[in-house]
């Protein structure tokens, strides 16, 4: 059938268990139908569910998108008034349902790996209260990711009345949502009385830098006042999806989602998030020319924040992994000098600096394998320092954690969204390797990527309590005690 496609004789499901809709255009975006031909079978089927809701989601996305009646009818909340004010109102007892269509403008923002895990975050968010997800189109969205949808764009259009005003939407705005709680300016409605007029829309900050109040975000009674708002504008560069576990409203839908909760980011990542046409050449003419041929390839994922230490100090503690954990086979210092024609291993490093990889190719070239492997190093580039911004960077950026995912073993770096976007996608339980106080590293309990400044507010007792232990399948990351992560 048409959704099959062939490598080499064999056939496979080109819309991945049904998380794909058929019927786009092929050429616009390559990477969409051509996952399978690159990365091994997922043994995580979708729920039948997942893959009706997100057909539906794609329904509501056409229905209220961008050039359409619907929305047009949206964006009037938004508009000045004729002495250019903006006044508008809801009425109280205000519901979304009544409303037809309700949304969630993702405001870009951070790093590329912090960036994509919010915008996952915010796309089950969205998928959970019927929103239509829009992204501010930032430092280069549209030159990154394909459009997900069919027949609609998700990008924001650039006429939406407060486009403007984004650069000054921050943690201190008055029209942030922690702010209206905390002077009062919505309050009642959370505690149940609802005779307040509400605004047509609120900014969400959900950042490493929130304070308590935008926290409550996470709250059942905050997430029925927002429920009565039509437009939300979410800034966020964190994979705040452990903590919409964590609200009981949500709870059963998205049971019924995630039958395996611990596959949430690789089933909607790998469903909204496919590289450009030249992100796409940049990941097939690394993966043909360096790891096609491979026996086995293992991802190297090295990232330092503020390096203090030598890099070679962080060098020989995921070295150490690696051979400790027997990813990597040793070398060996007095045994025969010639490799024989053992398996063949591909590593692939990624860093924004060269020094590991120099270092890594030049000991098996020195020196045979212990068993004769045959070891081939490659690092598709060492840009020095993250350049936000600049759009070659951002691209092979994306390409880069593309091509990690589609190893078989995978060495990541403690705290980074990099190397969480990479085993995510990849299906891949890593090893974290550079965990302050460990030399060497630690396996991680799942797949999913980590929620660093996860709240530790108890909506109910209204104290401060472990997160962590409320369900069995929401614990605390590897590396960093605060985060939470679904397993
Ligand atoms: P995190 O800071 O590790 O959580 O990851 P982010 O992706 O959010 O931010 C780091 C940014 O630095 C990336 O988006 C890239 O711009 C750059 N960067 C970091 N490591 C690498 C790398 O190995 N390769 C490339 N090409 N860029 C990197």
């Amino acid at each position: 059938p048409k959704d099959n496609i062939l490598k080499g004789n064999v056939t496979k499901d080109k819309l991945l268990g049904g998380l794909l809709a058929a019927g786009f255009d092929d050429g616009s975006c390559l990477s969409r139908y051509r996952s399978v031909l690159y990365r091994k079978e997922s043994p995580h089927i979708p729920s039948r569910y997942l893959a009706e809701r997100l057909r539906n989601h794609e329904a509501l996305q056409k229905k209220c998108g961008p050039n359409t009646e619907l929305y047009d009818k949206a964006i009037k909340w938004l508009k000045p008034d004729a002495h250019g004010k903006r006044k508008k109102q809801l009425k109280p007892g205000h519901s979304t349902e009544t409303t037809e269509c309700n949304y969630v403008v993702y405001i870009s923002y951070s790093g590329l790996g912090n960036r994509i895990v919010s915008l996952t975050s915010a796309f089950l968010y969205a998928l959970l209260t019927n929103r239509v997800l829009l992204i501010d189109r930032g430092t280069h969205m549209a030159d990154l990711f394909c459009e997900p949808f069919p027949d609609s764009s998700w990008l924001l259009p650039l006429d939406f009345p407060l486009l403007n005003q984004f650069g000054r939407l921050h943690k201190t705005s008055p029209q942030r949502f922690g702010n209206m709680l905390k002077s009062k300016a919505i309050s009642d409605e959370v505690n149940g009385a609802s005779n307040k007029s509400l605004p047509p829309y609120v900014y969400i900050h959900l950042s490493h830098d929130y304070d308590d109040y935008e926290k409550l975000f996470f709250c059942e009674d905050d997430q029925r006042v927002l429920q009565k708002i039509p437009w939300l504008l979410l800034r966020s560069n964190q994979y705040f999806v452990p903590s919409l576990f964590l609200i009981p409203a949500y709870e059963e839908e998205l049971g019924r989602l995630f039958p395996e909760r611990d596959t949430v980011f690789h089933h909607l990542g790998r469903y909204l998030l496919h590289p450009t046409n030249p992100v796409w050449g940049l990941i097939t003419r690394s993966y043909q020319s360096y790891l096609a041929k491979a026996d086995e390839r293992v991802g190297m994922q090295i990232r330092v924040f503020g390096a203090k230490n030598s890099p070679f100090e962080h060098l020989d503690r995921i070295l150490k992994c690696a051979l400790e954990e027997k990813l990597l086979p040793d070398i060996s210092l007095n045994g025969p000098v010639v490799s024989t024609t053992g398996a063949k291993s591909a590593v692939l490093i990624t860093s924004l600096d060269s020094t590991y990889f120099e270092k890594v190719r030049s000991m098996y070239w020195e020196h045979p394998t212990a068993f004769g492997e045959i070891i081939s190093v490659y690092q598709p580039s060492h840009e020095g320092v993250e350049q936000t911004g600049k759009e070659m960077h951002q691209m092979k950026a994306w390409a880069e954690i593309y091509l990690l995912s589609l190893t078989d073993v995978l060495i990541t770096s403690s705290w980074s969204t990099f190397g969480h976007v990479a085993q995510g996608l990849g299906g891949l339980r890593p090893w974290i390797a550079l965990i302050p106080g460990n030399p060497s590293c630690r396996r991680a309990i799942s797949m999913e990527p980590c929620f660093h400044f996860a709240p530790s507010y108890n909506c109910k007792t209204k104290t401060s309590a472990d997160l962590g232990a409320v369900v069995p399948h929401v614990r605390h990351c590897e590396d960093m005690v605060g985060g939470l992560k679904l397993v």
